[in-house]
C-alpha cells in the first residue's frame, strides 16, 4: 500500500530524513519509535504533503501512485489521513457542521454523492456505536477548549467518518493520560481491517500495550535503523534508546 524508498527530507534547511526506507501493507498496523527529534513527525508532515518539507531525494508510492506528486487536499481523497493535519481550534464552528464538510468535500473530490443531514447523523450514530463515544464533542465548537485527550477522541472519530486506507497518527509525545492512551487505542483497534493500514508514531511503548502492532519500526538520526515485532517495543523500554545507538554504531 505505501512504500518509502530513500526518502530524503530537508527542514528549515537541515537534512531531517536521510535515506528512510518503510513499506506498509493494507491490513498492518505499524508503529514508529525513536528518540525524541529523530524526525518521526517529520515524516508524518512530509506525507501529508505539508508546506516547507522539501523531499531532496527517493520516492513515495501509495497504492501504485506518486504521492509526493499529489496536492495535500489529493492525498486526503486518496485516502491517507494524517490525524494532526486537522485545524487545532476553530472557535464558534460547530464540530458537526466541520465533520459533514469535510466529509462532503472528499466525498465531492471521489465524484460521490453528498450526505444530506439526515444521512449524515444516521452515519454519525453508526460511527459513534462502533467507537463506543458519547456525541459529546459533537455540538461544540471544533476543539475549542478540548483537553488532549478529548482532542484525540475527536481524532479518531474524524478517521471513523473519513474512512482512509492509510492513517497516520502521531502521538506527539503530549503527555496523554492513560485513559486518552485507551481512547486512541481503542479506537485503532475498533477501526482496524485488511483494507487499513495504520502509522503509529509513538513515543512510548505504553501505547502499543494496547495498540498491537504488527510491525515495530525505530527512526534514529533520520533513518529507520531497526525493524522487528511487538518485542521490539519491549526490548526499547527495558533498555532505552541509547541501547540501540550501540546496536547501530558499536564503538570501535
Ligand atoms: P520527532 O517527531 O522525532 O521528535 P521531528 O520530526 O519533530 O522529530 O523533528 C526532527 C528535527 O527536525 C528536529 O531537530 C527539529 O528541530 C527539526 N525540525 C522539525 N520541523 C522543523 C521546522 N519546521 N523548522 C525547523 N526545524 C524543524
Ligand atoms: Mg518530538
Ligand atoms: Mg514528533
Amino acid at each position: 500500500m505505501l512504500k518509502i524508498e530513500n526518502l530524503h527530507v530537508r527542514v528549515a534547511g537541515k537534512d531531517i530524513l536521510k535515506g528512510l526506507s518503510l513499506e506498509v501493507r493494507a491490513g498492518e498496523v505499524h508503529a514508529i519509535m525513536g528518540p525524541n527529534g529523530a524526525g518521526k513527525s517529520t515524516l508524518g508532515n512530509v506525507l501529508a504533503g505539508r508546506e516547507g518539507y522539501e523531499v531532496t531525494e527517493g520516492s513515495v508510492t501509495f497504492e501504485g501512485k506518486d504521492l509526493l506528486a499529489l496536492e495535500p487536499e489529493e492525498r486526503a481523497v486518496t485516502g491517507v489521513f494524517l490525524a494532526f493535519q486537522y485545524p487545532v481550534e476553530i472557535p464558534g464552528v460547530n464540530n458537526t457542521y466541520f465533520l459533514r464538510a469535510a466529509l462532503n468535500a472528499q466525498r465531492k473530490a471521489r465524484g460521490e454523492s453528498e450526505l444530506d443531514s439526515m444521512q449524515f447523523l444516521k452515519k454519525v450514530r453508526e460511527k459513534l456505536a462502533v467507537l463506543h463515544l458519547k456525541d459529546d464533542l459533537l455540538q461544540r465548537a471544533v476543539n475549542e477548549g478540548f483537553s488532549g485527550g478529548e482532542k484525540k477522541r475527536n481524532e479518531i472519530f474524524q478517521l471513523a467518518l473519513l474512512e482512509p486506507r492509510l492513517a497516520i497518527l502521531d502521538e506527539t509525545d503530549s503527555g496523554l493520560d492513560i485513559d486518552a492512551l485507551k481512547n486512541v487505542a481503542e479506537g485503532v483497534n475498533a477501526l482496524r481491517s485488511a483494507e487499513r493500514a495504520f502509522l503509529v508514531v509513538t513515543h512510548y511503548q505504553r501505547l502499543l500495550d494496547y495498540i498491537k502492532p504488527d510491525v515495530v519500526h525505530v527512526l534514529a538520526d533520520g533513518r529507520i535503523v531497526e525493524t522487528g515485532g511487538p518485542e521490539l517495543a519491549l526490548q526499547l523500554e527495558e533498555h532505552g534508546y541509547a541501547w540501540i545507538r550501540e546496536r547501530i554504531a558499536p564503538e570501535a
